[in-house]
């Protein structure tokens, strides 16, 4: 059979794409030796594109609030395609802080959020305290961004997998090397930081170090909002599950190797348990590094890179989760309609291939 569209990478971005283009009646194969593994394995799964707006980057956050706001219909198709829980949460992100330092930064940033109209208040610490009694007496205020959600990274590549079964696509276990080899109408190389190799665009890996913690006795954690927290300089988030478990992260380190380091574990413990001072009773279930496909601009790379042939959907550094739904639909668009919808005009590869050009 004649696939149209083969998919390099099987992380959330490109089993979401295979998903999207196969429900368009496109004839979809996902290449990749070890589905799942990245970056996607390792994610806390916010969706919070009002807590993580940063300075300077307008564009990438109106990318995230757009694909944020589709979320609520992806999930429920998802969900109804593949059976499967996927853990979404609705109960919005508490910023905290410690110390007057962590108080003026984070104050800093939520007027930054607000003057975009973002969704954000400032709350002092006793109505902190009040949505989650199991803050640290030492939090001095914060804010709340009620708009952003959760779900389960891990949960979500099951269910893609599942619904990908149920829709008749396979996933063959081969790395690509030679995308000019595969047997295809068209190649989307969604391989996160093993994009590079395949493309030539400048995608790195930022290594990120991250525990999931475990309440005793199997009860659901004793919080329910995710905690983004400024604890003495160091900033850390703790992201509730149902289950049971709190992840907690994550470092940002310019690396490439995997290891878990004990400064790194020390640096997150010491910072979730200053905030919420019970998760010294949790259990350590696991500690691991993944890999963010990082961009020198710190946006996602979406578009052809040869017309008609080979597409890329790559780059999505820290925010790949929330930008699931609309990077696989928008490549979806672009497979079936030869266009990206306008929300990617600033994010396609040619950004980076001209500066290549150029510099010759
Ligand atoms: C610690 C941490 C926390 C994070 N938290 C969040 C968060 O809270 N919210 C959020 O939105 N994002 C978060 N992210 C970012 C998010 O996880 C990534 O942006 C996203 O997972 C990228 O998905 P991907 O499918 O592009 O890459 P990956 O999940 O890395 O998948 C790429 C896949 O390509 C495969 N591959 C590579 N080379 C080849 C090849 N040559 N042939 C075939 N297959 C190949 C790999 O095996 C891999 O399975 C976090 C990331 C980390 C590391």
């Amino acid at each position: 059979m004649t696939t149209d569209v083969a998919v390099v990478g099987g992380g959330v971005i490109g089993l979401a794409i295979a998903w999207r283009c196969a429900r368009r009646g496109l004839r979809v194969r996902v290449y990749d030796p070890t589905p799942g593994q990245g970056a996607s394995r390792a994610s806390a799964g916010m969706l919070a594109p009002v807590s993580e707006a940063y300075f300077g980057e307008v564009e990438l956050t109106r990318l995230l609030v757009a694909s944020a706001a589709r979320w609520p219909a992806f999930r429920a198709e998802l969900e109804a395609a593949a059976g499967v829980d996927i853990g979404y949460r609705e109960e919005g992100t508490l910023i905290v802080a410690l110390t007057p330092d962590d108080l003026a930064e984070a104050q800093r940033l939520r007027a930054y959020q607000a003057s975009l109209g973002l969704p954000i208040i400032a709350l002092p610490a006793t109505r902190l305290r009040e949505r989650e009694p199991l803050l640290s007496p030492r939090v001095r205020g914060g804010a709340f961004a009620a708009q952003d959600r959760q779900v389960d990274p891990r949960r979500l590549v099951t269910a893609l997998r599942a619904a990908l079964d149920a829709a008749g696509v396979a996933v063959s276990p081969d790395a690509v090397t030679d995308l000019s080899a595969v047997d295809a109408e068209a190649v989307v190389v969604a391989a996160g930081c093993g994009s590079a190799a395949l493309t030539g665009l400048p995608v790195r890996p930022v290594k990120g170090q991250i525990l999931r913690l475990r309440a005793p006795g199997g009860a659901p954690p004793g919080f329910r909002h995710v905690i983004r927290g400024y604890a003495d300089g160091r900033s850390v988030y703790l992201v509730p599950r149902a289950d049971g478990e709190v992840v907690v992260g994550a470092t940002v380190e310019e690396r490439a190797d995997p290891g878990v380091t004990a400064g790194g574990v020390l640096d997150l413990v010491r910072a979730a348990v200053d905030l919420v001072p019970e998760l010294a009773e949790y259990e350590l279930a696991e500690a691991t590094a993944g890999h963010r496909p990082g961009t020198p601009d710190n946006a996602p790379i979406v578009g052809w890179l040869e017309p008609g042939r080979v597409a890329v959907a790559t780059g999505h550094f820290r925010h790949g989760v929330v930008l699931t739904p609309i990077t696989a639909d928008g490549v979806a668009d672009l497979l079936c309609a030869g266009q990206l919808p306008a929300e990617f005009a600033a994010f396609g590869p040619s950004r980076f291939t001209r500066e290549v050009v150029g510099s010759r």
